[in-house]
């Protein structure tokens, strides 16, 4: 590695060479590159919620007065709100900027230079980022060809150097759920388990009832998917009560802002609409992997989630990506080797499958 110089020479030596994540593309950067408006494009890139917010939180942020006021460091209400929601006593939440920075926060209490977390790969990109950041070892125990955990070669990569495991149910980017009964095998090993919960609303299956009896169990969710608030970034976890109070004390002041909280509140109030609106998003997932499945040269995996991985099987997952983007429809790749014949979709409006099937037709006579 050549050697840095100037201002570059005082930064971490393990940081130098370090890639970042590789975030969506966002629309704004596509302008005078795709066949239509910015304002057109069709975005099935980032599991965001196609339906929005609920239109209380719109209303209420307009009227909101007190943008110059710091919020409550304490998370007080937050912490309420989202223990009423998921059923656990108040002291066992802590809220995020986002999930991820739970993620975050949980691997910089846990995890020194050279500690390992265990990953079930391919799964969300974010653990090895932050573990990466922490100078952690991240090592990776393959899915099975369905994507399914492997819960012996999970136990086989434990070392005494083992802080954390990760798991995500559902998995992201394959949708698909892990078993309890697989969860609590993993949770009796005793080492901190995170289960991330992002896709919790659309799945239903959780591990939330868990937090009071495990103290090994930590369980991540978000508001960015569900309840349509992916911009304002609020997550949040059930925590054991010791551990929530070592992130309160370790997180970074007021991480998480007024308009979120705000956000947050009006959401729990609605929770109907914002119901009815996942509901219209599960009934879409099932129609769109249906036809995907009809194209030949496409595979979906079922998916209980807001996303549908499908293997390209024909003219490369990167290029039909491309050839989906210039026609204004944004998917996800990745560039990971399990993952390079694959593209991710999430689920949008039902108008949107179609356009997505549309132009699926249109590059066919092109592969
Ligand atoms: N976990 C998983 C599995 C995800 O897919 C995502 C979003 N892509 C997140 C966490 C992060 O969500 P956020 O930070 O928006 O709450």
């Amino acid at each position: 590695m050549p050697e840095q110089e100037g201002i570059e020479k005082f930064i971490r030596a393990d940081l130098a060479a370090f890639g970042g994540y590789s975030a969506r593309t966002s629309p704004e950067s596509l302008k005078g590159k795709v066949a239509v408006p910015v304002e057109n494009i069709i975005k099935l890139d980032a599991n965001e919620n196609p339906y929005g917010c609920s239109p209380r939180v719109s209303r209420a942020l307009a009227g909101y007065e007190d943008y110059h006021i710091y919020p409550d460091d304490g998370q007080t209400e937050f912490r309420k709100l989202l223990g009423e929601y998921c059923g656990v006593d108040a002291g066992h939440i802590v809220a995020g900027s986002g999930s991820n920075q739970l993620i975050d926060l949980i691997l910089r209490l846990f995890v020194n230079p050279g500690d390992e977390v265990i990953n079930c790969v391919p799964t969300f990109g974010i653990y090895r980022f932050s573990t990466d950041l922490c100078g952690g070892t991240m090592l990776e125990v393959p899915r099975d060809v369905d994507f399914g955990i492997d819960t012996a070669e999970v136990k086989a990569a434990i070392s005494d150097r083992t802080k954390i495991i990760f798991l995500v149910n559902p998995n992201a980017p394959t949708g698909n759920i892990t078993p309890q009964s697989e969860i609590m095998d993993i949770l009796d090993t005793g080492l901190p388990v995170v289960v991330d919960e992002a896709y919790y609303e659309f799945s239903r299956q959780t591990v939330a009832p868990l937090v009071d009896k495990y103290e090994n169990l930590m369980v991540l969710r978000t508001f960015s998917k569900w309840a349509g608030l992916a911009g304002l970034r609020v997550g949040y976890g059930l925590f054991p009560v010791g551990i929530a109070d070592y992130l309160l004390r370790t997180k970074i002041p007021y991480n998480v802002n007024v308009a979120a909280l705000v956000a947050v509140k009006e959401s729990l109030k609605d929770i109907d609409y914002l119901n009815d609106t996942v509901k219209a998003i599960v009934a879409e997932r099932e129609r769109l992997c249906e036809e995907l499945g009809k194209i030949e040269w496409l595979k979906p995996f079922p998916s209980q989630a807001n996303f549908i991985l499908c293997r390209v099987e024909k003219g490369g997952a990167k290029e039909l990506r491309g050839k989906l983007q210039e026609k204004g429809i944004l998917v996800r790749y990745f560039e990971e080797s399990r993952l390079r014949d694959y593209v991710r979709i999430s689920v949008g409006k039902p108008e949107h499958s179609d356009a997505l099937l549309k132009a699926f037709g249109e590059i066919e006579t092109t592969l």
